[in-house]
């Protein structure tokens, strides 16, 4: 029996330090009808990251395998690290009628939407380069090199940020909430996720007859 809702793709894209996975991370909290792709990475884990949880961490060699026998949906080198979406988690929730929000690059945004088609394709902007500079010293999580390296690649990836259906602004992280909640909410009123629900309406017509 099919679900009785579709799962739909939700991806949101950023420059590395504008907030995402803050604002991910409140979207998945509140909501329990979208589940978080858990990422495999190449990158070493963060201070309170956890596997399995925040991302698959595994060795170059064993992504590779992953990549190499077909397991992930999409994949890019971001920031000298191999990033990609294990495609099995993907296709079980999407098929039980989950949504599934993805926090992924440009790059894997773009290869998503060509394999997994329809969805919403969410791109969030800093408020300025400053601020963008000071969230990624202040993250404190990474070095000084990499903080710089982040910063120099912002500008090639807000300039794809037309591709993308929504922008939301992070300046104010409640205002930008509030608009990724509103995209979010907006999006499962579409009628192509509710495939059933006009066939069950009319059908208690046809009954009474
Ligand atoms: P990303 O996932 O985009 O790399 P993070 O969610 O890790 O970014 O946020 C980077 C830093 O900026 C964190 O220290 C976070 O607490 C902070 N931050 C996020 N949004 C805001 C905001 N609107 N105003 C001020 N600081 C913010
Ligand atoms: P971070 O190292 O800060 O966690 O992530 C760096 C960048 O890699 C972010 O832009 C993040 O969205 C992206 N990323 C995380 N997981 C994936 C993934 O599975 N695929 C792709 N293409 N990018 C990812």
């Amino acid at each position: 029996m099919p679900a009785k809702r579709l799962g739909l793709v939700f991806v949101v894209c950023a420059p590395s330090g504008t907030g995402k996975s803050t604002l991910v991370r409140r979207l998945c909290n509140e909501f329990d009808s979208l589940s978080f792709s858990v990422s495999a990475t190449t990158r070493a884990p963060r201070p309170g990251e956890a596997d399995g949880v925040d991302y698959h961490f595994l060795t170059r060699q064993t992504f590779l395998d992953w990549r190499g026998t077909g397991k992930l949906a999409e994949w890019a080198e971001v920031y000298g690290n191999f990033y990609g979406t294990p495609v099995e988690p993907v296709r079980q929730a999407l098929a039980a009628g989950r949504d599934v929000l993805f926090d992924i690059d440009v790059q894997g945004a773009a290869q998503l939407r060509q394999s997994l088609g329809a969805g919403a394709y969410v791109f969030v902007l800093p408020p300025s380069r400053a601020e963008l500079s000071r969230r990624l010293s202040g993250r404190g999580t990474d070095s000084p090199e990499v903080v710089a390296g982040r910063l120099a690649a912002a500008p090639k990836e807000i300039a794809d940020a037309p591709l993308f259906d929504y922008w939301v602004e992070n300046d104010d992280l409640e205002a930008a909430y509030a608009d990724l909640r509103a995209v979010y909410m907006a999006e499962r009123r579409r009628p192509r996720y509710h495939p059933q629900l006009l066939p069950e309406l009319l059908h208690q017509w046809e009954a009474a007859i």
